[in-house]
């Protein structure tokens, strides 16, 4: 089973990808990951690419789909494949399906993660993440010193360059003009599970959990 999870930026999105990893084998391919993997490389193409991440805009589609067609090339992760950030576009989701027909596969459940606006700007701007597994914390809600995950050694929290007030705002207009119309294209298929991701973490999980297991029952 391919799964999209779909929210806005903060809407804890990489926190609910992981709890599908550690419960029901799943594979995160977060195209934010990839490009910021990218970024390292210190290419031109790379402080383009970050020159609009930094702008709350998309990269071109041309860049994600050739990284996402890389990935699906992978039979390791095949029909396990939580897709994060991804698609942003109607162009992106219809990308996807001929890709993944091209693969056999296809998406069998969109998780739309539902969140208040007004509280978004305060869960981005003090999110901080850990440098080697990824867990992340929160200056304001959830402050940590270190890395308190018993799994990882890391002691390094990292925050990341478009976490800051003003490239979320423009985040959050890109997210509404281009990215949640694709929410009509998926309902029209059947496949769009709303989920309150205003509470708790663990209640948030539950209500993924339980949709989960109603699909594969
Ligand atoms: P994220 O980590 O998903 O919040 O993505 C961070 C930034 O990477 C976004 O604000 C975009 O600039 C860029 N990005 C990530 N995924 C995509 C995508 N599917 N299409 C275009 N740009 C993307």
């Amino acid at each position: 089973m391919n799964i999209i999870i779909f929210g806005p930026p903060g809407a804890g999105k990489g926190t609910q990808s992981s709890f599908l990893i550690n419960n029901f084998n799943f594979f995160q391919l977060s195209t934010g990951d990839l490009l910021r993997n990218e970024l390292k490389s210190g290419s031109k193409l790379a402080s383009e690419i970050e020159v609009l991440m930094n702008s709350g805009k998309l990269v071109s589609d041309d860049i994600i789909n050739n990284l996402i067609e890389k990935k699906l090339e992978d039979k390791s992760i095949e029909n396990r494949i939580i897709f994060d950030g991804f698609p942003r576009n109607i162009d992106q989701a219809k990308t996807l399906d001929n890709l993944l027909e091209k693969h056999s596969q296809s998406i069998s459940l969109v998780l739309n993660l539902k969140v208040d606006y007004s509280i978004l700007t305060k869960r981005i701007s003090g999110r901080l993440s850990c440098s080697v597994c990824k867990k992340t914390f929160n200056e304001f809600f959830d402050p940590p010193t270190t890395c308190e995950d018993p799994n990882c050694k890391s002691r390094t929290l990292v925050k990341r360059s478009d976490d800051n007030e003003d490239t979320v705002s423009k985040r959050l207009k890109t997210y509404d003009e281009s990215t949640l119309p694709i929410l009509d294209y998926y309902s029209a298929k059947n496949i769009v599970s709303d989920v309150d991701a205003m509470g708790q973490i663990a209640m948030v999980s539950d209500q993924i959990s339980n949709i989960i297991k109603d699909l594969k029952s």
